[in-house]
Formats: structure tokens, C-alpha cells, sequence
């Protein structure tokens, strides 16, 4: 009796539960589906949050997570994380004291110029240096705090942090290429060309552009005043067979400028410089300049300060209080370029 039982009940389990429960578990497939969905969707969208979150405190960098830093002086090599190493720099080549937005640029600045510098080495067992005039600055974060207030310490290390993390894993790009983000302290309103600094070609988003405010920034203008006797001693380092008559003004004579107005060619007596020779052999701030003589002294009146290409930093800063955040004012100074995720590429 009981294995009929057993069987009737499975029958009826079969026929008529069985359809009921799977009609029942349909309709709701059907309609309900999209509740389901929404519910997925939003779990999955919690989980893109969260993991945005997550990506956006702690970038995965694909490739470039850490670099190989050259400490120039001691040659010893160092493998840092890169935005760990990005807030050495920044807080090294910018004052801390600059608008956030124009910090989050020179940010954005030194990280693709550091992964310039990886796909471009210029040493052999590192991928770049702490030195500024071979690549970028670099600066600890003791050494850094120490030559701050104390009262500012924390809040423009803070600052630095910020900055870095804001704009993490962004670079700037050409043709889907990092660029060779050159900048400089102060551009005296105009940038320049790199042909006319280094020669070459091959660099269409380093154009000559202008920017405004930047002269009210001490590194805007400057002097040097030399003697006779002075100009000619220095100019002897390299052409030791000058000769200038000082009575004659053909003498010393600005013969050529740039298309930003820097000195391209000058005379010097018997000699023609270029200006940027003549930067460095006088140690002025930058191409230009002017010449006034006054009584035995010979003054060059210099504006901005650098080589003049690409980001002008005071220049960044100018822009970023009229209102311009960080992207604009990279493609103020870097014409054409995009900015881009660096694990995008
Ligand atoms: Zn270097």
C-alpha cells in the first residue's frame, strides 16, 4: 500500500506540482527578469565602484609600477614605486604653494616624462636619474620637509600627495605615444621652439604659444651687469682669440631672433653666437634678452627663465588661478596631445 501511495504521490508530484512550480518559477523569469538583472547590474556596478575605488587609491599599474632610480651622487640605484617617486619629484620641481591644479600638471608632467624616459633610457642600469639638468629633479621627503615651515610641513606634503594621486595613472600622449614633456620656470609670456634650443626636429606638439600672467612672477625678469673687462673674460672661455671694440655698437649686436622672440644669433666682435651659447657662457636665465650699454657696463635684461619649451611652470600656475584645471593647461603648452590612462596604451 505504501509503494502506491508513494507512486500516486509522485505522479501528482510530476503532473501537476511539478508543471505548477516551473510555470510559477517562468513568470517571474519572464517579467522579473529585469529585477534580477537590475539586481546583477547594480551588484556588478557596486562592484566596478568598488573596484574603481580601489583603483583610483591604489592604481594598478600594469607595467610601470615601479622604476629604477639612478641617485646621481652616490650612483646607488633605487626601485621606487612611480607615484611614490612622483611626489619626490613634484615636490622638487614645483613650489607647493602653487595652485592644486597647476601642481596636478607638473604631476601629470613628470609621470609621462618619466615614462619617456623608460621607453627612452638614457642610462644603463636605471630608467632615470635624480639629477635635474641630466633628467628630473628628485628631492627626498626628509630633505623636502626640512626646507619648509613647520607649520606647513604636513599639509603641503599632503598637497603633493594629493596631486599625484588625483591625476593617477594619466599621462600625456601623441599619437597614442607618451610625449617627451619638456617644461621650464618661466616662459616670458612666450614658449619655444625646441629647433631653436636643441636642433632637430620630430616634436609637432612643442609649438610656440603664449601665455598670459606669467609676469608677475619674480623668475619673469632678471639682469646681468658685466664690465668690459668681464664680458670679455667670460666670452675667452670659449673663443679665446675675441676681440671687441666696445666704442662700436656693430660690435655687440643682437643679428637674429627666434619666432619667439628669443636672441637666435649675436655678435660679439669678431665672433657670432648663438643665443643660447651665449646663455650659457654668461649665465643668464634664459634667450631673452636684451642689451643696453651703460657707461663700462654692459647689461642683459632677461625675461622668464629656462629653456623656454613646453610647460612654463609659472605659467601653469598663472592659468590654474584664471580657473583653468589641469588638463587645459597641459594642452595649453602641449598642442594636439590627449591625456590618457597609461594602462590604455
Ligand atoms: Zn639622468
Amino acid at each position: 500500500m505504501k509503494k502506491i501511495f508513494i507512486y500516486f504521490f509522485a505522479f501528482i508530484f510530476i503532473c501537476f506540482i511539478l508543471p505548477a512550480l516551473l510555470t510559477k518559477t517562468d513568470i517571474p523569469t519572464s517579467s522579473g527578469d529585469n529585477t534580477t538583472e537590475e539586481i546583477v547590474d547594480n551588484n556588478q556596478e557596486n562592484n566596478v565602484q568598488n573596484s574603481k575605488e580601489q583603483q583610483e587609491s591604489q592604481y594598478n599599474y600594469q607595467k610601470y609600477g615601479t622604476i629604477k632610480l639612478l641617485h646621481s651622487k652616490t650612483g646607488e640605484v633605487e626601485e621606487v614605486a612611480l607615484d611614490e617617486y612622483l611626489c619626490n619629484v613634484v615636490s622638487g620641481e614645483m613650489p607647493a604653494d602653487y595652485e592644486l591644479e597647476a601642481l596636478k600638471s607638473q604631476a601629470v608632467v613628470a609621470r609621462t616624462y618619466t615614462i619617456y624616459k623608460c621607453q627612452n633610457p638614457k642610462h644603463d642600469n636605471a630608467n632615470i636619474c635624480d639629477d635635474s639638468t641630466c633628467c628630473q629633479a628628485w628631492v627626498s621627503k626628509e630633505d623636502r620637509l626640512a626646507r619648509w615651515e613647520e607649520s606647513k610641513r604636513e599639509s603641503n606634503w599632503q598637497k603633493i600627495e594629493q596631486c599625484v594621486k588625483e591625476t593617477q595613472g594619466k599621462i600625456i600622449t601623441y599619437n597614442n605615444q607618451p610625449i617627451n614633456a619638456f617644461f621650464h620656470a618661466n616662459s616670458g609670456g612666450t614658449t619655444e621652439l625646441p629647433v631653436n634650443v636643441w636642433g632637430g626636429s620630430g616634436y609637432p606638439y612643442l609649438q610656440v604659444v603664449e601665455t598670459a600672467g606669467e609676469e608677475g612672477y619674480t623668475q619673469y625678469s632678471s639682469e646681468v651687469s658685466l664690465s668690459q673687462q668681464e664680458l670679455t673674460d667670460k666670452l675667452k672661455e670659449k673663443y679665446s682669440d675675441i676681440q671687441i671694440d666696445f666704442n662700436n655698437d656693430e660690435q655687440i649686436k643682437i643679428l637674429e631672433y627666434t619666432d619667439s622672440n628669443r636672441v637666435k644669433t649675436i655678435r660679439f666682435g669678431n665672433h657670432e653666437l648663438s643665443g643660447v651659447e651665449t646663455r650659457s657662457l654668461l649665465g643668464l636665465k634664459s634667450t631673452n634678452f636684451e642689451i643696453k650699454k651703460e657707461n663700462d657696463k654692459i647689461i642683459f635684461y632677461v625675461k622668464g627663465y629656462g629653456h623656454g619649451v613646453g610647460m612654463s611652470q609659472t605659467g601653469a600656475d598663472a592659468m590654474a588661478k584664471q580657473g583653468n584645471n589641469y588638463e587645459e593647461i597641459i594642452k595649453h603648452f602641449y598642442i594636439g596631445v590627449e591625456i590618457k590612462e597609461i594602462n590604455s596604451l
